[in-house]
């Protein structure tokens, strides 16, 4: 136990907000952190001692392992034989294999349907040749992929008609690339899990996303009218973490078409639209996973009430009219202003769809986000 161990330090490889938060959460337990980032201004160095290290300096990470008791992720592309390579020297948890498996769209895809996970359909694609047999079978509208390296929307090219082939080749060709059926669905959701040493498995209640040029705009938690979808998501979720044997938090992003559940994707690590497990929860994700990555007993990861997460991209609003609110939580990671850079993020918390509505609307307003509040409005006001 944490009493016994006052010393125990988590490696965390990736410097960014989610390393910061997991050093936030991780500090009541006595537990002390150390991150490795390539770059020397990353944001969780400004709460955890941090290592300036590239993903292949091997006498850094070897430092590091010997210096870390359990070493984790913030980042899931870190090189998988960088992954390995540290499992050799340190707990790493998760396990490499679940990295490397979370990296690859296809093998993701692959898995969720061996495990009974519908999914979009979708074809590999390493020739345009690929990618023309593809579409025949995939159909317009399309949306190819790399099957590496992707995230928050980059690495994609939308594919309306054939006509797009040429454009979609010359965007992305060249690298392994997965042609996915464009779902048109209902909305998008995201389950939370956390996974202990022992194969405990507990998932937060699925969260309600929307996105703005493929990166997450806002979530509302618990999804309204999902009480049969939330039995059908642990289930899936536990199938997963089953089968990659792993520990700690993951995140398993789906839409709903005609009603069922199709997985998109899977991130191996704490998720953005976890963030309002902080204080929309007793235990937050970031504390669950330290909890997991150390063997402690899970938290409860039950909802207190209705939470609704604003992600501030490029450059943060005034702080003040969400501070005013009640029940209305600020975060600032520290990082300079950029496009497209994730920089911060607001929750708001109450315990009634009214109180919520008027406590968003009040905020979106003096905000000047009103188009970004709108569509948790909606689905509030149902
Ligand atoms: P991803 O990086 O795969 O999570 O994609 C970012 C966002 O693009 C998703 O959250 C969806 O809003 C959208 N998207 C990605 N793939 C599809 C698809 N096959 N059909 C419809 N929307 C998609």
């Amino acid at each position: 136990m944490v009493k016994h161990e006052a010393m125990t330090t988590v490696g965390v490889l990736g410097g960014g907000q989610l390393a910061r938060m997991l050093a936030l959460a991780g500090a009541p337990l006595g537990v002390r952190f150390l991150v490795v980032d390539s770059a020397s201004d990353a944001c969780a160095g400004q709460v955890a001692p941090l290592l300036t290290a590239d993903w292949r300096d091997f006498d850094a990470l070897a430092d590091f392992a010997r210096r870390c008791d359990v070493v984790t992720f913030d980042f899931e592309n870190v090189p998988a034989d960088t992954a390995h390579w540290l499992s050799e020297r340190a707990q790493v948890f998760p396990n490499a294999r679940a990295l490397a498996l979370a990296q690859d769209r296809l093998a993701e895809k692959t898995m969720f349907r061996e495990l009974g996970l519908e999914t979009p359909a979708f074809a590999t694609v390493d020739t345009r040749d690929d990618l023309v047999r593809g579409l025949a079978t995939v159909g317009c509208p399309a949306v190819l992929k790399t099957r590496r390296l992707g995230y928050d929307g980059k690495g994609q090219f939308r594919i309306r008609t054939k006509d797009d082939v040429d454009a979609a080749w010359s965007a992305l060709g060249g690298v392994p690339l997965i042609l996915e059926a464009w779902v048109a669905f209902e909305r998008e959701l995201s389950v939370i899990a956390v996974r202990s040493k022992n194969g405990e498995l507990r998932t937060y209640p699925l969260v309600q996303n929307w996105h703005a040029d493929g990166i997450l705009s806002a979530s509302l938690a618990p999804a309204p009218d999902a009480q049969e979808l939330n039995a059908t998501a642990l289930q899936h979720a536990r199938a997963i973490g089953e089968r990659l044997d792993y520990v700690g938090v993951f995140a398993l992003e789906l839409f709903v078409s005609e009603g069922r559940l199709l997985g998109n994707e899977m991130a191996p690590r704490v998720h953005n639209s976890g963030h309002w497990t902080i204080e929309g929860t007793a235990c937050s994700q970031f504390e669950n996973h330290v909890r997991a990555v150390l063997g402690l007993p899970l938290g409860d990861t039950s909802a207190l009430g209705i939470s609704v997460m604003l992600n501030w991209i490029g450059e943060l609003p005034d702080a003040a009219p969400v501070l005013s609110e009640p029940r209305a939580h600020w975060h600032d990671y520290g990082k300079p202003a950029r496009a497209g850079r994730k920089v911060g993020h607001a929750t708001l918390c109450a315990n009634s769809d009214a109180a919520m509505r008027e406590r968003l609307e009040r905020v979106a307003h003096v905000l000047g986000r009103t188009e970004q509040a709108a569509p948790v409005l909606a689905a509030l006001g149902r």
